[in-house]
């Protein structure tokens, strides 16, 4: 048996990112670059106007006030969008837009609150200071500058910058496809109208797989293997298109266990076969025909939380992630808890933030089987190996495993 940290450690030794494909650049949101991207051109391209108002010298307008306004000809139009075509010298100005080029010549820009037209001419009500709303060429991206680097998650705001200068597409990591297999004679697929006696659907199919996109990998559902060699075999040969293969069930020291069996065969390569953790202690590690293998266990809870230990690291890492890993708070427990010593424990808990700190409780029957506690959970409290208990009061780690914390239902930036 060995640890929780050893077997991440060999798990993620294993691993290496998957290689670059070229996707559309909305297509490329939530992944990762897997190229350096530099800007061929500067953003904004050219010295540019902040406001609606006028381009004009500034020493034209010293000393100008509501009361003793400067006067200056008008020379020109400058929508956004047009190229200026006439110079601004001394004594006259352009009605220029926001985003529109500065003319020749002008060197501030006037907002329109501040003037007043009068036909050909305008009235400049204050003074105006050297490059005041002017907006510099390349003040937000010099041409030849990184924009996004290899590693970065393309957010939003990267795919806009992206967008302006010009890129379409992206070099990102591709996608693991994860193929999904359950095993076991008691499974039947989700679309049985009745069940026969001793049958249960195999809803670690649907857990695994949804785990698999909320990562943002594929999942590739293979089916139900019975527990038989042959039919394992089969479904473990099909598996071998995918990056990277999730079985579920038959890890464990029944009479029909068989998968770490088969994964002890010519081919296969087994690295280890039990975690020191609860639950998910039976799971096997390995590689079949060098594609990496899980054998997760059967429990709906244990096969769960072992893919948010070990396989989730893996897949994001596979995509080319750095940040593998939940963040962890540390909360107050609101019960007390008995261990005992050897296995990490990961309880299925909820937490709360509340008077200016994480508060924590289990969320009931932590049976491995019991799913509906996993559903009201936002959190697994992490009770490392030594701890035996934990007191009411005490402050326990806490893994977040989903992005309810994120969210808030008012908006209480609106409170001050
Ligand atoms: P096993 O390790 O194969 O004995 O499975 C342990 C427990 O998990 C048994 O009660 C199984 O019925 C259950 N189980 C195994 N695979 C699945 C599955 N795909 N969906 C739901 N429950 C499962
Ligand atoms: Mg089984």
């Amino acid at each position: 048996m060995i640890s929780v940290a050893q077997a991440l450690e060999q798990i993620l030794a294993t691993i290496t990112p998957l290689g670059p494909e070229r996707v559309s650049l909305l297509d490329a949101l939530g992944r990762v670059a897997a190229e350096d991207i530099h800007a061929h051109r500067a953003i904004p391209p050219r010295d540019n106007s902040a406001m609606d108002g006028y381009a004009l010298r500034w020493q034209d307008t010293q000393g100008a006030t509501p009361e003793s306004p400067v006067v200056l000809d008008v020379v020109e139009d400058i929508p956004a969008g047009k190229v200026p075509e006439k110079t601004v010298v001394a004594g006259t100005a352009a009605r220029i837009m926001t985003g529109a080029p500065i003319p020749d010549g002008a060197d501030a820009v006037m907002k329109m609150e501040e003037t007043a037209k009068d036909g050909q001419k305008v009235r400049i009500f204050a003074a105006a200071a050297a490059g005041m709303d002017i907006r510099r060429a390349g003040e937000d991206v010099q041409p030849g500058e990184r924009v996004v680097g290899k590693g970065e998650v393309l957010t939003p705001s990267r795919i806009g910058i992206l967008a302006s200068v010009g890129r379409a597409f992206v070099e990102v990591h591709q996608r693991p496809v994860v193929a999904v297999l359950a095993t076991g004679d008691e499974l039947v697929e989700i679309d049985e109208a009745f069940l026969a006696e001793g049958k249960i659907v195999s809803s670690n199919s649907y857990s695994l797989a949804a785990q698999v996109l909320d990562c943002g990998a594929s999942p590739l559902q293979i089916g139900i293997a019975r527990d038989t060699r042959e039919d394992l075999i089969a479904k473990f040969k099909a598996a071998r298109r995918a990056d990277i293969i999730l079985s579920s069930g038959g890890v464990s020291v029944g009479d029909y266990d068989l998968v770490k069996d088969i994964m002890k065969e010519v081919g296969n390569r087994m690295q280890f076969w039990r975690v020191a953790m609860r639950p998910g202690k039976p799971l096997a590690f390995g590689a079949l025909e060098g594609v990496p293998l899980f054998g997760l266990p059967g429990n709906p809870v244990s096969s769960m939380v072992s893919f948010e230990q070990f396989v989730r690291p893996a897949l994001l890492k596979m995509m080319g992630h750095r940040n593998l890993f939940r963040r962890i708070i540390r909360a107050r427990l609101g019960e007390d808890i008995r261990k005992n010593a050897g296995a990490r424990n990961f309880l299925r808990a909820r937490v709360e933030f509340r008077d200016g700190r994480y508060h924590v409780v289990t969320t009931g029957e932590q049976g491995s089987g019991i799913l509906k506690s996993m559903v009201l959970a936002n959190g697994l409290i992490v009770l490392p190996e030594a701890v035996t208990h934990a007191r009411t009061g005490d402050e326990v780690m806490v893994q977040l495993i989903d992005g309810s914390l994120e969210r808030m239902e008012s908006p209480e930036y609106l409170k001050d």
